[in-house]
């Protein structure tokens, strides 16, 4: 059984903790690999590795600095094929999907390819009788990235690419049920020229964690998974004074105004809810249709829609969506969906009995979808992260917008309209951090950035784009006089311009 150790120093090192996780193939509910947990011990070699190499890397001018991503973007380009079918055999999810999971890291890489230039500082000369002002970016030292298991490949690349193009080193704890793609795409900066030292994979769980959240070392933490353990992540880097942002977990709604396209609500609504099983942040997992009309239009088109989804093993090109990541997210989901019918809900369509000819063991279930969900439920109060739609009935648009603003969530929403106005109002004053008119899954593009609010974003400053490099970077300000022409003499009051 292959074996999958850590990446530190600039090659892939056993494991010397004696713990492991197992690693599942999905689609066939197999254990395919063994992955290393690491301890406190091996943090500390990473992060010692790092510390070593980063003051070399931060004396690199910057545009050799991102030269590295650049061959790394070929090198990408060249596996890409070889990396989405690991991707897709670790995870689940198809491989048409886990091109797309690859292919948005490397949007954030290509943004990081022009850093050099955000990380210019300002001047201002005259600021003060002979004074000259500027500030200039420098790295924060090592910093770290603590990344989910549903885009192994993007989530660490929004990472690692801006945080070293800053001239930072990387220590990256990826999530334990995927850990492939992460030692793969170490192993390809390598192979791009980036120095040992500079990105290193440390693989484990709560002991990693724990180990990287302490030490000393480390200047800043990013990290990407569940609120609770966002929040905790948050609270406790900050006894070591770290700077540090956590994005956590969500409950998108998407809107749908009686004026709207209903074909194109429905469709999107489809590959928004149940694309990937619904594990993904933006996932919309609430569908809001405002007034009766609408709403039993809406269920009327999604029904049918939603009981001939394709359900398929990640190797089947045609399937909509292939199986969960465990077999415990698999029951997670389950329970969910007998919770939402004990609560009252109705289940429109129930897919908990599914199961994938020759596949019977893969952690496989069918799309599922609640009718007159409430406010007050479970099913609607927390996150679900499988193929489970709620349908939400509301009044008018007034409700509507209240329902994602009241959210303890806040990561992203859609409106689906043909009105202006509506729509106008409705992204100025919803109390969400990302936001779609008649686009479900508003995942900003590269250049702009990531980040929920509320319970689903601690910490300041959003995920790739120019936050990115304030994140990885710390400003410093320069004031300088120099010396010819200033008259000499101690000046005991605080200096003004
Ligand atoms: P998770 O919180 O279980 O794990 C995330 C990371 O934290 C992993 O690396 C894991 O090893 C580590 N971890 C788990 N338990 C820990 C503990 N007790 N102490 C310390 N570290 C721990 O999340 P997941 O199941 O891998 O990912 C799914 C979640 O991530 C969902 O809630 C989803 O909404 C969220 N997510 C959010 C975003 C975003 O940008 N807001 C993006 C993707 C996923």
């Amino acid at each position: 059984m292959r074996s999958i150790g850590h990446f530190i120093g600039g090659k892939e090192v056993k494991g010397t903790s004696g713990r492991t996780a197992d690693v599942y193939q999905p689609m066939t509910g197999d254990v395919q690999a063994k992955v290393a947990l690491a301890s406190k011990d091996e943090v500390r070699a990473a992060v010692e590795n790092a510390k070593a190499a980063q003051p070399a890397w931060a004396a690199t001018n910057p545009q050799r600095r991102v030269r590295v991503l650049m061959k790394f973007l070929e090198l990408v380009a060249r596996d890409n094929e070889e990396m989405a079918e690991l991707l897709a055999r670790e995870h689940g999810k198809t491989i048409p999907d886990a091109r797309g999971d690859i292919m948005r890291g490397v949007e954030v890489v290509e943004f990081a390819l022009g850093i050099p230039h955000l990380m210019k500082g300002e001047y201002t000369e005259g600021a003060g009788p002979g004074i000259d002002l500027y500030s200039i970016r420098q790295p924060l030292g090592v910093v770290a990235g603590i990344t989910p298991f549903n885009f192994p490949a993007m989530i660490p690349m929004w990472k690692f690419a801006p945080a070293i193009a800053c001239g930072n080193a990387f220590i990256l704890k990826p999530s334990e049920r995927d850990p492939g793609v992460p030692m793969k795409l170490a192993e390809l900066m390598l192979e791009a020229g980036l120095p040992p030292g500079i990105l290193n994979v440390v693989n484990g769980d709560k002991e990693a964690v724990d180990a990287i959240l302490d030490d000393r070392d480390i200047s800043a933490v990013g990290f990407v998974g569940s609120s609770s353990i966002a929040q905790y992540i948050y609270e406790r880097s900050a006894a070591t004074g770290k700077r540090c942002q956590c994005f956590g977990g969500a409950k998108n709604h998407l809107i749908v105004m009686p004026d709207a396209d209903m074909n194109q609500a429905v469709d999107a609504l489809m590959g928004a809810a149940y694309g990937a099983a619904g594990e993904r942040c933006m996932a919309v997992s609430v569908a809001v249709p405002v007034g009766k009309t609408t709403a039993d239009r809406l269920m009327e088109k999604l029904i049918p829609r939603v009981e001939s989804l394709k359900i398929g093993p990640s190797t089947d090109p045609n399937a909509d969506y292939g199986p969960l990541v465990t077999k415990e997210a698999l029951q997670r989901v389950r329970n969910y969906v007998d919770v939402g019918i004990k609560e009252g809900a109705t289940l429109a369509v129930d897919g908990r009995g599914f199961k994938m000819q020759g596949y019977e063991n893969g952690f496989y279930m069918g799309g599922c979808l609640f009718d007159n969900v409430t406010k007050d439920m479970r099913i609607y109060k927390e996150e679900i992260f499988g193929p489970v739609l709620s349908v939400v009935r509301a009044h008018d648009f007034d409700e509507a917008l209240s329902l994602p603003s009241d959210h303890e969530y806040g990561n992203g929403v859609a409106i689906f309209t043909r009105d202006g106005d509506s729509a106008r109002e409705f992204a100025a004053k919803v109390n969400v951090g990302m936001v779609g008119i008649n686009v479900p899954i508003p995942v900003p593009v590269a250049y702009f950035s990531f980040g929920g609010w509320k319970r689903s974003g601690f910490g300041d400053l959003n995920q790739y784009g120019t936050d990115s490099v304030r994140f990885y970077t710390k400003a410093k300000t320069v004031t300088s006089r120099w010396p010819s022409g200033v008259k000499e003499g101690a000046s005991f009051t605080m200096p003004t311009s």
